[in-house]
């Protein structure tokens, strides 16, 4: 059940489009979310482990930090939450969207750490190569 849904036809599939799971009209109907209602189905089904339902309020509310505390990059996407709520909660397209962010913050930070050291071991051999090629204070020229 890993995948986004698709609200009409027009979606396009590529060569990455694994499997099209195709639904009746009644489950793709409008579902109407509700509170949660700490039911803990949503914990039971996940094969990863996880809390659902806690993962998905920290993704909602941004909290990033907790979200990776946590453990939420462990989650598989299976969807299996979301599935199981009775509340009709977008568990798993919250938690995922937390997952992708995470993620691409550490590749953000991960590029930038990467160009300040390549920065940093520029300005260094720049630096190394005009001390060498610089005539040293105080030598006579000879001839
Ligand atoms: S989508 Fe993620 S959080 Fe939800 S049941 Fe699957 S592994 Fe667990
Ligand atoms: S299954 Fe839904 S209603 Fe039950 S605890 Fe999880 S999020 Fe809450």
């Amino acid at each position: 059940m890993m995948g986004f849904a698709q609200a009409d036809l027009s979606a396009v599939a590529t060569k990455t489009s694994s499997a099209l799971t195709c639904f009746t009209k009644d489950v793709i109907s409008p579902l109407q979310e509700t509170p949660c209602i700490n039911c803990g189905r949503c914990v039971s089904a996940c094969p990863a482990r996880l809390v659902p339902s806690h993962l998905a309020d920290m993704a909602a509310r941004k909290q990033y930090d907790k979200f990776e505390e946590h453990y939420g990059l462990e989650c598989v996407n299976c969807g299996s939450c979301s599935w199981t709520c009775p509340a009709k909660r977008p568990l798993a397209a919250l938690i995922n969207t937390g997952r992708m962010t995470v993620l691409g913050m550490k590749r953000a930070a991960a590029a930038k750490a990467a160009a300040e050291k390549k920065a940093a071991e520029e300005k260094a051999a720049a630096q190394a190569a005009k001390a060498g090629g610089a005539p040293a204070a105080g030598a006579e020229k000879k001839g």
